[in-house]
C-alpha cells in the first residue's frame, strides 16, 4: 500500500504510456511492439533490457499466433517478473543481516546527491528499530558537509558515529569505526564513503584501501557494498553503476527517489544489466520511506 504509494507517479506514467500504446488495437503486431519499445524506453528500462523484453513478447506471439492486447499487461508483468527473477530473489520483506556476521558491515557507495546519506540514515533507523546496536563511520571526509550530514542522521536516529575532521584519512576513519564497534559489541556498521567520480584510479585507490584497512579488524570485512543511485536521472545511473562496479565489488544497489519520478523502469534496466540485485529503494525524504525492495510488489506496483 505504501509502496503504491510512493510509486504513484511511476505507476500512473507507465500505466498511461501503456494504454496510450496500445489504443485502438485489439492484437499485439508490429505497431504495438514499436509503441512498447517507446514505453519502456522512455520509462529509462534502458535498450538492452528493453530489447529483451520486446524479443520475449515477440517469441510469445510468435508461438501463440495470436496475442490480444488485453493480456499485454499480464504478459508484459510476468516477462518483467522474470527479468528480474535472474538477479532479485524477491523474497526479503524485513530489513535483515546476516545472522552470522558480528558486526554486520556494510560499506556504502555513489557519487554526491543521489542521497547517500539519507539511505544511511533510514538503513541505521530501520536495524535499531528492529533492536540491532548500530555504529555509523563518516569516512566521506573529502566535504565537510558530509560529515555534519552524516551526525544529522546520527543524532536523529541517536545512534554512535565516528568521525574526524575534513580531509583525513578516510581508511583511517573506517578503521577506527570497525573498532569501536567491536568494542561496544554493536550488531551493525555503515561505513559512509566518498562520492567523488571524476578520478577513477583516485576511487579504485581509496576503496581499496578503505577495504584493506577494516580487514585488520574484521577479516572479511566488508560483508556487503552497497551502491545507491538516484532512479530520477535515469542513464546517470548506469553510468554510475557501470563506473563503480568497474572500482570495487558492488553487492547490492539502493536506488532513491523513485517517489518523484515518472522513470521507475531504471530499477528494472539496471538490476537486469549489472546482475546486481536491488535491495532497497528510496521513496521519500522521510525517515520510514525506505523499503526493502520486493520485485513483486513492484512488477504489481507498475500493472495494477
Ligand atoms: P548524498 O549527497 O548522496 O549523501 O545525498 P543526500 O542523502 O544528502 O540526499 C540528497 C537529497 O535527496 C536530499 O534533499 C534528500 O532529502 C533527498 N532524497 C534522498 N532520498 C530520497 C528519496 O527516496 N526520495 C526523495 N524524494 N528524496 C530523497
Amino acid at each position: 500500500e505504501t509502496l503504491d504509494k510512493g510509486l504513484e507517479k511511476s505507476k500512473t506514467s507507465f500505466f498511461s504510456k501503456l494504454s496510450k500504446a496500445v489504443a485502438g488495437k485489439s492484437k499485439v503486431d508490429d505497431e504495438v511492439l514499436d509503441n512498447l519499445e517507446e514505453v519502456l524506453v522512455t520509462s529509462d528500462v534502458g535498450v538492452n533490457t528493453t530489447l529483451k523484453v520486446i524479443e520475449r513478447i515477440e517469441d510469445r506471439v510468435a508461438r501463440d499466433k495470436y496475442l490480444g492486447t488485453d493480456e499485454l499487461n499480464k504478459i508484459l508483468r510476468e516477462e518483467i517478473a522474470a527479468l528480474l527473477s535472474e538477479t532479485n530473489s524477491g523474497e526479503a520483506t524485513e530489513f535483515e543481516i546476516p545472522a552470522d556476521k558480528k558486526p554486520y558491515v556494510l560499506m556504502v557507495v555513489g557519487v554526491n546527491g543521489v542521497g547517500k546519506t539519507t539511505t544511511i540514515g533510514k538503513l541505521a533507523y530501520q536495524f535499531k528499530k528492529a533492536g540491532k546496536k548500530v555504529v555509523l563511520g563518516a569516512a566521506d571526509t573529502f566535504r565537510a558537509a558530509a560529515i555534519d550530514q552524516l551526525q544529522v542522521w546520527a543524532d536523529r536516529v541517536d545512534v554512535p558515529i565516528v568521525r574526524q575532521n575534513m580531509g583525513s584519512d578516510p581508511a583511517s576513519v573506517a578503521f577506527d569505526t570497525l573498532q569501536s564497534a567491536v568494542s561496544q559489541d554493536a550488531d551493525v556498521v555503515i561505513i559512509d564513503t566518498a562520492g567523488r567520480l571524476h578520478n577513477k584510479v583516485n576511487l579504485m585507490n581509496e576503496l581499496s584501501k578503505v577495504k584493506r584497512v577494516m580487514q585488520k579488524v574484521i577479516g572479511d570485512a566488508p560483508h556487503d557494498v552497497l551502491l545507491v543511485l538516484d532512479g530520477s536521472t535515469g542513464q546517470n545511473a548506469f553510468e554510475q553503476a557501470k563506473q563503480f562496479t568497474a572500482a570495487t565489488e558492488v553487492t547490492s544497489l539502493a536506488v532513491t527517489k523513485l517517489d518523484g519520478t515518472a522513470k521507475g523502469g531504471v530499477v528494472i534496466g539496471i538490476s537486469d544489466q549489472f546482475k546486481i540485485p536491488v535491495k532497497y529503494i528510496g521513496v521519500g525524504e522521510g525517515i520510514e520511506d525506505l523499503q526493502v525492495f520486493n520485485k513483486y510488489e513492484f512488477v504489481d506496483s507498475f500493472f495494477k
